[in-house]
Parts: C-alpha cells; structure tokens; sequence
C-alpha cells in the first residue's frame, strides 16, 4: 500500500540561537519501509530519533530529501497542487498533541467537515451525517457537534482528531505519537478503539510512539529506529521476544512491563549522539557494550540475519 524507498531528511539548523547554525541535521538517513494493506506497521525509538520527520515525509507533508515515496503503486514523492490533492483522500495523519492539532476558533461538525469541504466530497446523504456517523464511530455524542475544541478533554479532542483523519476514508493513517499527551487510564482506550476502526475499516496505519508497550499492543510489525535509522525491523513476536540488535535488547529490557522472556536490565549509558555529526559505522557502536572494531568502520546494513531483519555485525 505504501512503499518508503531509501528516505532521506536532512534539515539545515536554522536556530539562531544554536552554535550550530547552518549545521546539516541528519534527521531520517536512509530508511525503506513497506506497508501492507490492513498492516500496522510500528515504529518506535527514543525522542530525536527521527520519527515525527518520518512520519511528515510518510504523509507527505514534508518532501524528503532524497528516495522516493509510493502509495498504492503510485509516486507521490513531488507530487504538488491538484495531483497531491488528490493523494490527501488516501493518506491522512493524526497529530501528537490533541491540544494544537485542532483549530480552536472551529466547531466540532466544522473540524471533521472540513476535508470534505476542502476535497469538494459530497458524501452520500450529505456532509451533516456524514459527521454525525464519525463522531458516533469514534464515541463522541453528536450533541457536540457546535461545541469548540477547549470544550474536551484531552482524549475527547483526539478522538475528534480521528474523526476528522476518517472523515474522507483514507487507506493509510500515520499516527505520530497519538496517545503520548493523554493520560494513561485513557490511552488504552484510544488505542483500543484504533484497532476497532482498523477491523472494521481496513485501512493501514504507520503507528509511531516511543512506549513500547503500545507499540506491541497494536502492530502487525515494528521497526525499530535510532538516530535516523532502522536497526531492526520483524513481526512483533519477533522483535519482542527474540531480539537481534543490542539497542533493541536494551529498550526492551528497560521498559517497565514489558520483558516477561526473562532479559536481564541494560542500562544504556551516554547521550543519544547528535544528527549533526553521527557516529561512524554503525551509529549505536559508542553506547553498544558488544561493539568491536569493525562496528565502527563498517556500516552494517538492514538483512536478515536471525529470524528477522537487523542492523548489526553481532546479532544476539
Ligand atoms: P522524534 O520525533 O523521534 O523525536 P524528530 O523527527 O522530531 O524526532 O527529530 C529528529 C531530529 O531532527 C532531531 O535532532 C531534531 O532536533 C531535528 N529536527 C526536527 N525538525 C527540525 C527542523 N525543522 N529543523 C532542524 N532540525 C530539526
Ligand atoms: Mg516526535
């Protein structure tokens, strides 16, 4: 359904405050990923990783800066105007943060309306209950439709944020960290009915989160990201109870409830290292506790090597 070929983004720092103006920010360094039809395909890492740029690139909000993007046999990689909008029925995105992702000077029925408006859609029995079926889809009371967004908690409002992503029956929804800002006794819910929507609709989703206890609980398949790579990619099983590549261990070993296969605690020491200037070779070989030489010349690429694919001379 969606093909990411070899992405790259790099950002220029633009901060004037930075003693790095000018800097090039490796973002996303080469990163191919595949998304089937109906697939959640999970991707976690550490803050700063690169996921949210890999998810504007995915959506196509942002043009990489290199490789190419395919959506249902199609490249959108340059797409513009018209063409592209187009490509905005098939692929929509739900935002981080509740709070800033909607409009607050907008109603309710305006927030999910709107891409229809905007796509010129005319949906059979008109906007108006069009709206009401998705706020009813996404457990909203259709008596809120003339409410404003500040009117809604935290959970409310993403649930609104879904609404408004269905709104034009999209087949691929990149979700960017869409339960981190809510509360934990509500993120289970969202999650929940996220995976209800899926079965029911069958659409795809490139979910994005740096908790891996969400990750594993909604993905078909996850891959594993650090500093703007992908060091391990597998179906959940896989990558959860038989992990290759030694980050994935040590994310996986720190998470609270997440190991019941028996790995001992690794505590990663040292900072993320910087995109500006990445490590040579493989880029986790400074925190790696099993890096030899070789890890810090050759780049080890993304093949299967156990039962899944990984990044890593040294396997475990
Ligand atoms: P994540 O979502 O995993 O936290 P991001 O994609 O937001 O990661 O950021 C990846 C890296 O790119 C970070 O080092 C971040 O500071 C940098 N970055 C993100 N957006 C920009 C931008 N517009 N300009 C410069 N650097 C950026
Ligand atoms: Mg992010």
């Amino acid at each position: 359904m969606l093909v990411l070929e070899n992405i790259v983004k790099h950002y220029s720092e633009t901060s004037t405050f930075s003693k790095n103006r000018g800097a090039v920010v490796q973002a996303v360094d080469g990163v191919s990923l595949e998304l089937a039809a109906g697939e959640t395909l999970g991707i976690v890492g550490e803050s700063g990783c690169g996921k949210t740029t890999l998810a504007r690139v995915a959506a196509r909000l942002i043009e990489p800066t290199r490789g190419s993007i395919r959506l249902d046999g199609q490249d959108i990689t340059t797409l513009r105007g018209r063409e592209m909008r187009e490509i905005r029925k098939k692929i929509q995105i739900i935002f981080q943060d509740p709070f800033s992702s909607l409009n607050p000077r907008k109603t309710v029925s305006e927030i999910v309306s709107e891409p229809m408006i905007v796509q010129g859609v005319d949906p059979s029995g008109g906007i108006e209950s069009r709206v009401k079926y998705l706020l009813d889809r996404v457990g909203l009371n259709a008596d809120h439709l003339k409410r404003y967004p500040h009117e809604f908690s935290g959970g409310q409002r993403q649930r609104i944020g879904i609404a408004r992503a269905l709104a034009l029956d999209p087949k691929v929804i990149v979700c960017d960290e869409p339960v981190s800002a809510l509360d934990v006794s509500i993120q289970a819910q969202i999650i929940n009915l996220l995976k209800d929507l899926q079965e029911d609709l069958g659409f795809s989703y490139l979910f994005i989160a740096h908790d891996l206890n969400v990750i594993r609980h909604i993905s078909h398949r996850v891959a594993v990201m650090y500093l703007g790579k992908i060091v391990e990619l597998g179906t959940t099983r896989e990558v959860y109870n038989n992990p290759a590549h030694p980050y994935t261990k040590a994310l996986i070993s720190s998470a609270p409830h997440v190991t019941d296969n028996g790995l001992e605690r690794i505590v990663l020491t040292g900072d993320v290292p910087s995109p500006i200037n990445p490590p040579s070779g493989c880029r986790f070989h400074t925190r790696c506790w099993l890096a030899q030489d070789k890890c810090s010349i050759e780049e080890p690429q993304l093949i299967v090597r156990t039962s899944h694919e990984s990044a890593c001379h040294f396997p475990q």
